[in-house]
């Protein structure tokens, strides 16, 4: 039986979501294909004198609702293939949030541990180089994912402004405070994802402290969740990383984990030589083990295609809330949904991200500083009317929240393609 690559399976669930929109076949077939994908290598000078060559990847999935808007992702398993799909995620999901962008996303094939900080800087600088021609405050915005961060950001805008010998704060969102970034960015996507999980609590009629969570991927995203959630009184039971996964029947204390995973840059066993390990009684699983955990909500903040047709039957949770892009492939849709698992999808849970960066871009745009409260505020508004609009579409249609989502997505694409004329209207004229 062959697997379907990353991009292959987004396809697929395009095409059958697409048919559930009733959109039309030109409107299908222009989602389809990628407006620009492009591959450069970029040669990095080392600390030692030697020259290594990487492959770096931008593409703009396409532009019907704005400008291109996406992330840059440094990660070993960088590929072509891989970028596309994240670049129609994030298509769909500007529109599911209402943002008036297109959908682009980025990265380098790289192993940044393995680098110096000097390296990394100019590794940066030359992905900058490497598409300047084609970022642009109206054209494609880049923005932090995997493995990148605000400094990094700063390095790329800093050599955009070198390029076009211009200011230019608005062609990168998620920068330092100091160079324009926004306030609330470096928790807008956990924070987003707390925002829709308190939304279907809601709905549910579950109560806040009886519920259990567990989280794959304690970075960025992983963490400001799992932090949120602790403040609101769930228990989370399970947290992972790349090197495994502990787990606790009482829950931790998501604060005091994350310090200690700043400072040994691993969860796994180095928890245990702290203090904190005293306090709370844990064992160590794996990242396998956690995904199939008794547990109310399942969060995957990793990487995408972790849950498969292999290992769906054997999840737990009641609900998914997908901060990772495509953590479950579409082969795994039905087997998901026929156990009554809610899910709440990643171009609707992950969209805190992208939803702060266009404030950021605004606020660049305006010369304005937002505070804090209005930041947090204008993010609560966009993500619990988007979880709304999901959800009431969900209950009168019948369908999953990711239907749902997708739906009310591709409509509004749908209608500015069809704004340009489709075959019914050149032929009737
Ligand atoms: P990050 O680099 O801050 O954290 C990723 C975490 O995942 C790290 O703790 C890493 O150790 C862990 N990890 C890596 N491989 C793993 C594995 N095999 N098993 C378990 N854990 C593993 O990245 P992030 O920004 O938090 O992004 C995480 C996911 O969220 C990605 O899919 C990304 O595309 C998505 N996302 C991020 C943002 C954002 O603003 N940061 C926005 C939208 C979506």
């Amino acid at each position: 039986m062959t697997q379907h690559s990353t991009f292959e399976d987004a396809l697929f669930r395009l095409k059958s979501l697409a048919e559930l929109a009733n959109l039309n076949h030109e409107v299908i077939e222009a989602l389809l294909h990628p407006k620009q994908m492009m591959e450069v290598s970029l040669p990095l000078r080392m600390d030692d004198g030697s020259k290594k060559y990487y492959s770096a990847y931008r593409c703009r999935y396409n532009n019907y609702l704005g400008p291109t808007k996406g992330g840059v992702r440094f990660h070993p398993n960088v590929n072509e293939d891989e970028v596309k799909a994240l670049a129609l995620w994030m298509t769909i999901k500007c529109a599911v949030v209402g943002l008036p962008f297109g959908g682009a996303k980025g990265g380098i094939t790289v192993n940044p541990k393995e680098l110096s900080p000097m390296e990394l800087e100019r590794l940066s600088r030359a992905y900058m180089r490497g598409f300047a021609d084609f970022i642009g405050p109206h054209l494609d915005i880049p923005a932090p994912d995997v493995y990148t961060n605000s400094r990094i950001m700063g390095w790329m805008m800093a050599e955009y402004e070198s390029i076009h010998r211009t200011h230019a704060p608005d062609v990168i969102t998620g920068k330092p405070i100091e160079l324009g970034g926004s306030l609330g960015r470096d928790d807008a996507t956990g924070r987003g994802a707390y925002l829709c999980t308190l939304e279907l609590i809601k709905k549910m009629g579950w109560t806040l402290t009886d519920i259990k969570v567990a989280v794959q991927g304690f970075g960025n995203g992983g963490y400001h969740v799992a932090r949120l959630l602790q403040q609101a009184g769930c228990k989370i039971v399970a947290v992972s990383d790349s090197q495994g996964a502990v787990y606790s029947e009482s829950g931790f204390d998501i604060e005091s984990l994350w310090q200690e995973k700043q400072q040994s840059k691993q969860i796994k066993g180095v928890y245990c030589d702290d203090s904190v390990c005293g306090i709370i009684e844990h064992s160590t699983i794996t990242n396998e083990q956690l995904l199939a955990l008794d547990v109310d909500i399942l969060i995957p903040a990793a990487l995408e295609g972790v849950i498969t047709k292999h290992n769906a039957k054997d999840i737990k949770a009641k609900a998914i809330v997908e901060i990772a892009n495509g953590p479950i492939l579409f082969e795994a849709d039905d087997i998901i949904n026929t156990k009554g698992i809610k899910v709440i999808p990643d171009v609707l849970a992950n969209a805190g991200g992208v939803t702060v960066s266009y404030f950021e871009w605004i606020q660049n745009r305006s010369g304005q500083s937002w505070s804090l409260e209005k930041v947090q505020s204008q993010l609560k508004e966009k993500m619990t009317s988007a979880f709304d609009t999901v959800w009431t579409l969900a209950e009168n249609d019948a369908l999953t929240l990711r239907e749902a989502a997708y739906v009310n997505a591709l409509k509004k694409i749908s209608r500015v393609i069809e704004a340009q004329g489709t075959r019914q209207y050149f032929v009737s004229r």
